[in-house]
């Protein structure tokens, strides 16, 4: 009988043991407790959990090689997005996150995610030697045929023994979906130069928006498994041995306003017709505001424009912003120097 207790003792065990939560960013193990968050996914769910060694949020249970491949299998990108709209995301990404590190010298640039190419154009005619990397076979084909880059098709993983070192590697919207950030990041640290940098664009777990709009927030979705806020992003890139963390945050100029903000227009969504009505006519009258209504009034429609308008914003600097909460978190690390 004590016998047969303690098999269904240890199968219980088992069980409790294959429900704990190893964590991505620090692998302390944990049991699993009620995740934090639930996101809407399209055909299930998703659950969010926070590591309670090192804060990092992330997506639990995790997806499988075959869902993943499922998941990015099928081209994953939305194309439809108009070209306006890519080179004006390109300028503000470029101004943002490169610009400040342009010099007389041609630096080499690696574009992790590189998609059509667009900020990557743009580097390339602002000075730099770029090489880009994207999964998707179409989106790389398209990238190196329109702009003459180095474009290459599959993951950083696969590339890595053929890519020389480069002194920035850009990070747009990648880290969020990268299984195991730390592994991911040290073998990005590998690929610079020394002095070399990483730039990372994620969004910002501990954006004002994530909080007011819970599973509105746009930053969420069932391909960012893992979610960042400045503590957590500084600790991902000291475990992989980079040095001079600067993190800032911004806002994507598309959702500069509150009528774009489909936190918003989920609030608003119960108001009866004709409230909504004069609710989104009211949204729409604050549109002009922020500091990129410019560049959503008048989007550059090809790369010439393009590279004129970063020159519109030669003197931007996203310091001054006295808490981080905006969408996105804008951060830069330097490789650290080699342990004697
Ligand atoms: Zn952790």
């Amino acid at each position: 009988m004590s016998i047969a207790i303690s098999t269904r003792e240890a199968a219980a065990d088992a069980r409790r043991a294959d429900e704990a939560l190893v964590c991505v960013g620090c692998d302390a193990r944990q049991p699993l407790c009620r995740p934090i968050l639930r996101g809407r996914g399209p055909a299930r769910p998703f659950d969010l959990h926070r590591c309670g060694a090192c804060g990092l949020v992330q997506q639990y249970p995790r997806y499988s090689a075959g869902e993943l491949a499922k998941l990015y299998g099928r081209d994953y990108y939305v194309f439809e997005e108009s070209e306006e709209d890519r080179w004006a995301r390109a300028v503000q990404q470029y101004v943002i996150h490169l610009l400040p590190h342009e010099t007389r010298t041609a630096k080499r640039l690696l574009d992790v995610g590189c998609a059509l190419g667009h900020l990557a154009a743009l580097a390339q005619r602002r000075g730099w030697r770029v090489t880009g990397v994207d999964i998707s076979a179409t989106a790389v084909s398209r990238a190196s045929v329109q702009f003459k880059i180095d474009a290459r098709a599959g993951t950083l993983e696969n590339h890595l023994r053929t890519l020389p070192p480069f002194d920035a590697i850009m990070l747009g919207d990648v880290i969020e979906h990268v299984a195991r950030p730390v592994e991911f990041l040290s073998r990005v640290r590998a690929l610079l130069a020394p002095g070399g940098i990483v730039v990372i664009d994620t969004p910002n777990w501990e954006s004002r928006w994530r909080k007011i709009g819970r599973t509105s927030w746009l930053g969420l979705n069932r391909y960012h498994v893992n979610l960042f806020e400045p503590r957590t992003i500084r600790d991902a890139l000291a475990r992989a041995g980079f040095a001079d963390v600067s993190v800032r945050s911004y806002t994507n100029h598309r959702y500069e306003t509150w009528a774009s903000r489909p936190e918003v227009q989920a609030l608003i969504a119960w108001l009866p017709e004709a409230l909504h009505w004069r609710a989104q006519k009211l949204l729409a009258s604050y549109s002009g505001f922020g500091r990129w209504s410019g560049l959503r009034r008048v989007k550059p429609r090809t790369l010439d424009e393009a590279r004129a308008r970063v020159s519109d914003f030669a003197h931007y600097r996203l310091d001054g912003v006295p808490k981080l909460t905006r969408d996105n978190l804008a951060v830069t690390a330097r490789v650290s120097a080699p342990r004697p």
